[in-house]
């Protein structure tokens, strides 16, 4: 008889999916969703519902592997770790002694490697070697940093609220490839009633099933976000009060959204101005509607502004006050909110982070 174990998947994901295991004479012998768990709801993604093949897989890598001839060439032979260790020390102590220690840089990110690994020992050791810090992620940290400044954390709208939605944004959200348990949410939503917009360059699968597709030029998304607040703003169909008790900024955010009219948006955006105002109006005056961004938005010039206009959304219209409001970027919190430090020892303190962050 199997011993069934609780573990929860290790890639890093929004959905953070609740698993059951099957162990046999110490083996995992079969893996699948917990049908308890309210997002994971019994099914995993393509991505882990066959993670143990992976794990048993004959073509795993267990041990060290040297290349023994040229790049690409594929030709390997296997090592004790005693010779990994000593061959990967050598060369760093050579490339310091040569050029320095910060000729050394550090890169890793995150998807399997959870807190220790992630975000634990070798920073310790990468920071006393003295090697260039790099801020890990390089591929997510602009849109954390915008929903930090606008809202104050990165946590948005939980998935399970996505339910109680009229309107969902799916903006640069590919969400049946990306984080798929939301999807059962949206289907609530739509059997009772609500409309799902999607915008995105690409014709994804999403925007194939969606209500409305707005097809947007890449990284144009921050004038898209700033026409919204023209049109909304400037038909007076803004939330004062909330702006009033919650917000700071409304003002010189309008001034600046002033100068992206329909028409210079459109030939920015390649939304036509008429689609751009219908969509400022709709997201505005259904209530709730909720906004489901993705890390696509952040991705490029600009990006970090993009993530921070379409974040003032819900603000102006007080749709944070609504169970299916608000916008969900995320679903984690910051590792330091529980206590540990997402950065190196020292590292917030440091003179270059200081001025990075202006
Ligand atoms: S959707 Fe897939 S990758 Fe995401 S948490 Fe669930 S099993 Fe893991």
């Amino acid at each position: 008889m199997s011993d069934v174990r609780h573990s929860v998947c290790a890639l890093d994901c929004p959905d953070c999916c609740s698993l059951l295991l099957n162990i046999d004479d110490g083996k995992a012998s079969r893996l699948r969703g917990d049908p308890n768990h309210p997002v994971t709801r019994g099914f995993l993604c393509g991505k882990v519902a066959r993670y143990l093949d992976r794990e048993y897989s004959p073509d795993r890598l267990l041990y060290p592997q040297k290349r023994t001839g040229a790049k690409s060439a594929g030709s390997f032979t296997r090592i004790s770790w005693d010779e990994a260790l000593d061959t990967i020390a050598e060369r760093l102590t050579a490339v310091a002694g040569e050029h320095g220690p910060e000729a050394v840089l550090p890169y890793s990110y995150a998807g399997t490697m959870g807190m220790l690994n992630g975000n634990g020992m070798d920073r310790r050791f990468f920071h006393r070697l003295g090697a260039s810090r790099l801020d890990r992620t390089i591929c997510s940290a602009a849109g954390m940093e915008a929903m930090t400044r606008t809202l104050g954390t990165r946590y948005g709208t939980e998935p399970e609220q996505f339910r109680h939605s009229k309107l969902i944004i799916a903006w640069g959200a590919n969400i049946l490839g990306t984080n798929v348990h939301l999807w059962p949410f949206i289907l609530e939503a739509r059997r009772n009633g609500a409309k799902l917009y999607t915008i995105d360059p690409v014709r994804t699968r999403v925007a194939k099933l969606a209500d409305k597709h707005f097809p947007i030029y890449p990284g144009s998304d921050l004038a898209l976000a700033l026409g919204l607040i023209h049109v909304i703003t400037s038909e007076n169909l803004q939330d004062t009060d909330y702006i009033e008790r919650y917000t700071n900024g409304f003002d010189e955010l309008k001034q600046l959204a002033a100068k992206y009219p329909p028409e210079r948006v459109e030939a920015l955006t390649g939304i036509g101005r008429a689609d751009v105002v219908d969509l400022a109006r709709k997201y505005a005056t259904t209530r709730p509607a909720v906004i489901r961004l993705n890390y696509g938005i952040q991705r490029s010039e600009r990006g970090g502004n993009a993530a921070r206009a379409v974040a003032t959304l819900p603000a102006i219209t007080g749709s944070w006050r609504e169970i299916g409001g608000g916008l969900q970027l995320s679903t984690s919190l910051p590792s330091n909110s529980i206590g540990l430090d997402w950065k190196c020892p020292n590292f917030k303190n440091d003179r270059r982070w200081d001025e990075k962050r202006g």
